[in-house]
C-alpha cells in the first residue's frame, strides 16, 4: 500500500521516524508521499525522500503561508533538477479556519497551481469550507493543464459532500480518504465512498494527525493507513486486497511512481 500523505516532520526525530517506517513496511506499507506546504516543511520532505528511494515528496505553500512573504525563487530552485519532487502540496484554501483571508489564500492557490502547470506536476489539494473557491481555481487549472489528464491532481483527506465531489471527479481529480472515514460521526462522508470509481480512489493517513480508530488519539502513522483501506473494503464491499491494488495503481499513475 501506498500512503499518499505523510508530513514526516511530526513524527519527531530520525529514530522514530527510521523506527515508523519499519511498522508500516511490516504491514505492506512499504511506499509514502512525504508531504510539504512551507519552506521548512519543504526541506525536511526534500530529506526523507533523499534518505529512502520508497519515498517521494511533494512540495508548495499551504494555505498557512499565505500572508507570509514566500519566495517562488526559492521553491524552483528546489524542485530544479530534484526527481524526488513529483509533486505540488499541499496546496489550498481552508475557510474554516482562516475565512478572513480568502483573498490572499486564492492569490497564493492560484499561483501554486500555475507552478504545477509550468512543471507538468501533479497537485495535492486541501479544501476546508471552501468548495467554491476551490473549484473555480481548480476549473481554471484543469482548462490550462497542457498534461496527462490522469495526472492532475488529488484532493487530499476528503471530508466534503456527494455534490463536490462530483465536481472534483468531472475536473479529473482523485480523491483520498483518511481516517476521518473511520470515525464514528462521520456517517455522511461514509455515504459517499462508494460514488468513487475505483480508477480515481486514494489512501492516506495524513500523519501526524487524524489517527483513524482503533488508534484515536495516538501519534498517527503510516502503519495505520491499513485501517483506512479496511474501512473502504467495507463500505464498498470488497476485499483489503483489492483496495490495497487499486490505490496503489492509482498513486503509481498519479504521481508517476
Ligand atoms: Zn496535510
Amino acid at each position: 500500500m501506498i500512503d499518499t500523505h505523510v508530513h514526516f516532520d511530526g513524527l519527531g526525530d530520525a529514530d522514530a521516524i527510521d523506527a515508523a517506517i519499519k511498522r508500516a513496511a511490516e504491514v505492506g506499507v512499504d511506499r509514502m508521499l512525504a508531504v510539504g506546504g512551507d519552506t521548512a516543511r519543504n526541506a525536511f520532505m526534500v530529506n526523507v525522500a533523499a534518505k529512502y528511494s520508497f519515498i517521494k515528496a511533494a512540495v508548495g505553500y499551504d494555505r498557512d503561508c499565505a500572508e507570509a512573504e514566500n519566495s517562488l525563487t526559492d521553491l524552483e530552485l528546489l524542485i530544479e533538477g530534484n526527481e524526488n519532487i513529483v509533486s505540488i502540496g499541499e496546496i489550498g484554501l481552508d475557510l474554516h479556519y482562516h475565512p478572513e483571508s480568502e483573498l490572499v489564500q486564492r492569490e497564493l492557490f492560484c499561483e501554486m497551481l500555475a507552478l504545477a502547470r509550468r512543471r507538468m506536476l501533479p497537485i495535492v489539494v486541501h479544501s476546508r469550507n471552501a468548495d467554491e473557491a476551490t473549484l473555480e481555481d481548480l476549473k481554471e487549472h484543469v482548462a490550462e493543464w497542457g498534461g496527462n489528464t490522469d495526472r492532475i491532481g488529488v484532493l487530499h483527506c476528503f471530508t466534503g459532500n456527494l455534490d463536490f465531489m462530483k465536481k472534483l471527479l468531472d475536473l479529473g481529480l482523485y480523491i483520498s480518504f483518511s481516517g476521518i472515514v473511520t470515525f464514528k460521526n462521520a456517517d455522511a462522508l461514509r455515504d459517499t465512498v462508494h460514488y468513487v470509481p475505483d480508477d480515481r480512489l486514494l489512501i492516506e493517513t495524513d500523519t501526524p494527525y487524524l489517527a483513524p480508530i482503533p488508534h484515536r488519539g495516538k501519534t498517527n502513522e503510516p502503519s495505520y493507513v491499513v485501517e483506512v483501506a479496511k474501512t473502504l473494503a467495507m463500505l464498498r464491499a470488497t476485499t483489503i486486497e483489492n483496495i490495497a491494488e487499486i490505490t496503489t495503481c492509482n498513486a503509481e499513475r498519479l504521481f508517476g511512481l
